[in-house]
């Protein structure tokens, strides 16, 4: 597990070991030994799996693509986690991304396991005839450790259901005469998808934030006045004033958690910027949103990168450079592009009292620390981003069953399981002195040391 993930991890084990309430059956020595194993258990993989597969280019060449499928822990169930297309993946990275889906299902009671996989590419790079031949291989070289009681990939940067559905199709193939439906999740909704899961990984990460400021931040008078100097003067003092909003990511993630923030008639949400690969739009008025999903729609994907594009889109804004998102004077930043955006050379820059973590790991280890130090709230990637995780397990369960739910139904449940995380850490987070992740940590962790324990897996 890369260090940041296996820190806190490790920290939160020992608040555990002091807090004689938690496994009290465990004393002495016993105990020392016990958590001695699940720091090891934690912080390891139980399998690293790598291949090269093998791909005839329509240029004629054949060439090789490293991958990677890391099954991180399934105490809790199956491994679950999606598969990344992208040319910064590597080992460690997709060790440490496995981890956050164990911490992530055992946070939000998914009776999953942790798992991810990632291919070393730029999809942009290649025709479709080749991501199909890269899919199909995938599934190909790692059939044996994949299926739906075992291990159960799912969407992830660069992959989506066009993918899903192909991975789904080979492993059918592979596997004549056994159950497939529940061997990946996220495909499309004809090929036996759930209705919402494209729109709940953006949902969810808004719901989290909604829910935490409209059902508790503003209640909270104690303790925002113990933060006056932080948050006096802001709208996270008044909450009758408009808070302005910040999106890093406008993909299926962040268009979809921005629509929602534009929609949304719980709180005065403006949104003054969005940004993607190429730019960021600006708008102080607050950015016409629908507006700029309707021309990335059409546009594969990116945001209007010059006046003419603009015009085109009919939205009003001023063009910035990509990463001057992360340095606006706003209230509330989402991240949801990808990993280490937020690094020891520019938290400083970072303005915002609140961070939500949309994208998987963010902000780095460094980094949290300051910002968190400092009194900004961050909303951390295994509470905010579950909502596409919990959908896939909706779409496992209705596979099995093949019976589907409406989509309404959908969001409800989504929104009713994430409702119950919350209902257990905001009243904690605002009770103790950690901050919002540890206490995330510790809940997730306490349910696997449970588990392990009973399981008798702790010696
Ligand atoms: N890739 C998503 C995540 O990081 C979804 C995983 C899934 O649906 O299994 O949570």
């Amino acid at each position: 597990m890369a260090s940041s993930t296996s820190k806190i991890v490790q920290e939160s084990l020992e608040a555990l070991l002091d807090d004689k309430s938690f496994l009290p059956e465990l004393t002495g020595k016993t105990r020392e030994k016990a958590f001695t194993s699940l720091v090891s258990i934690l912080s390891t993989p139980n399998h690293v799996n790598k291949s090269f597969l093998r791909i005839a280019l329509e240029n004629g060449k054949v060439t090789r693509v490293p991958s990677f499928r890391v099954q991180h822990n399934n105490i809790l169930g199956p491994y679950k986690g999606g598969i990344r297309f992208h040319e910064s993946v590597n080992e460690d990275e997709v060790a440490n991304l496995a981890s956050l889906m164990t911490l992530k299902n055992a946070l939000h009671e998914v009776p999953f396991g942790g798992g991810k996989g990632g291919v070393v590419i730029n999809p942009r790079d290649y025709s479709d005839k080749e991501l199909y031949m890269i899919c199909k291989k995938y599934v190909q070289y790692f059939s044996e450790i994949l299926g739906p009681d075992k291990d159960i990939p799912a969407p992830d940067v660069g992959t989506g259901d066009r993918e899903m559905d192909w991975m789904m199709g080979e492993y059918k193939s592979i596997r004549p005469g056994s159950s497939y439906r529940g061997s990946f999740t996220g495909k499309s909704v004809i090929n036996g998808g759930s209705l919402g899961r494209r729109e709940a990984t953006g949902k969810g990460v808004y719901f989290t934030f909604r829910y935490m400021l409209h059902n508790f931040v503003k209640d909270q008078k104690k303790w925002l006045s113990e933060r006056k100097n932080i948050f006096a003067g802001t709208a996270l003092d008044h909450m009758d004033k408009t808070l302005s909003l910040a999106f890093q990511g406008f993909g299926n993630v962040g268009s979809v958690a921005a629509l929602e923030a534009f929609q949304c008639n719980h709180l005065n949400n403006k949104i003054v910027a969005v940004s993607d690969r190429n730019v960021t739009l600006y708008n102080s008025d607050g950015l016409d949103i629908p507006g700029l999903v309707k021309f990335t729609s059409s546009s594969g994907g990116d945001l209007p990168v010059d006046e003419e594009q603009l015009k085109e889109a009919e939205v009003k804004a001023t063009i910035k450079d990509r990463d001057d998102v992360l340095s606006l004077n706003v209230d509330v930043l989402f991240l949801v592009a990808l990993e280490n955006q937020v690094y020891q050379e520019n938290m400083k820059q970072v303005k915002a009292n609140i961070i939500v973590e949309g994208a998987n790991a963010p902000v780095t280890s460094g980094a949290d620390k300051y910002l968190s130090e400092k009194g900004v709230i961050i909303v951390p990637d295994i509470l905010a981003n579950a909502g596409g995780v919990i959908v896939s397990y909706f779409e496992w369960l209705q596979g099995r069953e093949t019976q589907f739910f409406t989509e309404e139904e959908v969001f409800k449940r989504l929104f009713d399981k994430m409702k119950e995380t919350f209902d257990t850490i905001f009243p904690q987070f605002f009770g103790d002195p950690f901050p919002l992740r540890q206490n995330c940590y510790i809940h997730a962790v306490m349910k696997i040391s449970t588990i392990l324990y009973k399981q008798g897996k702790l010696y």
